[in-house]
């Protein structure tokens, strides 16, 4: 399935393109189609799955269908924290930037008046916490009345956050006739009853949890992107556990650099991924399955469904952006019951790519902190988990004190834009 299989249109399909991705995730194939008739959804999905752009497209593609000379309010998507705020506001700008619609973010701790300034230049969509919206759309500087469509957003975590009588409160003020999309990562009976007052008739779309493979040791090597290649040969020098490894690259040429360098130092590896013909992957495979190579070095796609018995290490050498894959990956090792260990090095780009992994496991993956090639930046941001367990100096990358729910090395975006202006 890829994306203009769903019915994206042109302008978004781009953004898409360039934001890298290859093809939908479940959630997006599952949910896109019904959205984009206006159907009403309930999705069970959490934070990693790819769920943003899940209702940010169809969002961002009809607000452009009915868009008028000056923008007008038609899209409210509330969410629980001022950081999946800031997210989803980012999202917005980066699968909207070649449409010409306008979005603003509001939260709270913050000074309201850059917000205010803001909608009172005009916007299509708000992205919201529940507090602040209230408090502007009692100060009379937000109008729900014209909204088409709306996002109740981590409904689960609203409920625990004792959100439910604001969200009562905000769902008052919308109009009866409009699309709502509902996202919970968890359904028990108070989210479905919560559920069934907002929707009508809704499409159910489900992404199961996955659950990490038990039996595999995880570690996470911090390191920089250009070490990366000198680690990993350390590693197979000094490590001779590591019996046969597939080694993950998130790109094609990455793979093959890696491979020639593993090569060029004596280790047995041979790359497989798209470019390569049919044959030339049998005969990596055989001969990764015969123990005459070490190393295999792919990519995701081309590893899917390669059954390959007695991995044992899979090692990332690129973070993969959808945590998931991370899961995948490393259930490539320790099949059939077999104990495997799964190494990963995460440059400083990636360690958002790291918070969401360890969100989606819910674990704290050990660092090795002691090898041959720290990173160059001494104080790097700290996880989630990390901070959560009190560990680190309190800092992080932007130099402000860092509040729990922050997630990752994100910039919170208050930037409104989600294509260029529309003239007046
Ligand atoms: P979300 O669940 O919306 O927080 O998204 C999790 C992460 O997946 C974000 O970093 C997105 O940029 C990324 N993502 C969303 N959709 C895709 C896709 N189709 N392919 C690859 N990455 C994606």
């Amino acid at each position: 399935m890829s994306f203009k299989q769903l019915g994206l249109a042109p302008p978004l399909l781009r953004a898409v393109e360039e934001s890298g991705y290859e093809r939908p995730t479940p959630i997006q194939t599952q949910a896109i189609p019904p959205a984009l008739a206006g159907r009403d959804i309930l999705g069970c999905a959490q934070t990693g799955t790819g769920k943003t752009a899940a209702f940010s497209l169809p969002i961002l593609q009809r607000l452009d269908a009915s868009a008028g000379d000056e923008p007008s309010l038609r899209s409210l998507i509330v969410t629980p924290t001022r950081e999946l705020a800031a997210q989803i506001g980012a999202s917005m700008s980066t699968y909207g930037k070649h449409l010409e619609l306008w979005h603003t973010v509001v939260f709270g701790g913050v000074s309201d008046k850059p917000q205010i300034h803001e909608l009172r230049e005009g916007v299509d969509a708000l992205v919201a916490t529940p507090g602040r919206l209230l408090d502007l759309m009692n100060r009379g500087e937000i109008d729900l009345s014209s909204i088409e469509v709306f996002v109740l957003d981590e409904a689960d975590q609203m409920l625990d956050m004792g959100f439910l009588p604001d969200i009562r409160r905000i769902v008052a003020k919308l109009p009866r006739e409009r699309q709502t999309m509902f996202f919970s990562a968890t359904m028990p009976g108070s989210i479905r009853e919560l559920a069934q007052t907002l929707l009508v008739d809704p499409v159910e779309v489900a992404v199961a949890r996955i659950s990490e493979p038990a039996d595999v040791e995880q570690r996470i090597y911090f390191v920089d992107k250009g070490d990366k290649r000198k680690l990993l040969l350390d590693l197979l020098r000094q490590d001779t556990s590591v019996e046969r490894s597939l080694v993950f690259s998130r790109t094609k040429h990455g793979a093959n650099r890696i491979a020639k360098h593993l090569s060029g130092a004596g280790i047995m590896t041979a790359a497989i991924h798209g470019n390569k013909s049919q044959g030339a992957r049998t005969r990596a495979l055989d001969a990764f399955r015969s123990g005459e190579l070490r190393v295999l070095v792919a990519t995701d796609i081309a590893a899917r469904g390669l059954d390959i018995d007695a991995v044992s290490h899979v090692i990332n050498f690129d973070l993969p952006n959808v945590p998931e894959t991370y899961v995948h990956r490393i259930g490539r090792t320790a099949r059939a019951g077999a104990s495997g260990i799964a190494i990963s090095f995460c440059d400083l780009e990636e360690r958002e790519y790291l918070v969401d992994i360890e969100r989606l496991i819910r674990k704290h993956i050990p660092r090795v902190e002691d090898h041959g090639y720290p990173p160059s930046q001494s104080s790097p941001a700290m996880t989630d988990l990390e901070r959560k367990s009190g560990g680190g100096d309190g800092k992080r990358k932007d130099g402000s004190s860092g509040g729990g729910e922050r997630r990752g090395g994100r910039r919170p975006s208050r930037g409104r834009r989600s294509g260029s202006r529309r003239p007046r």
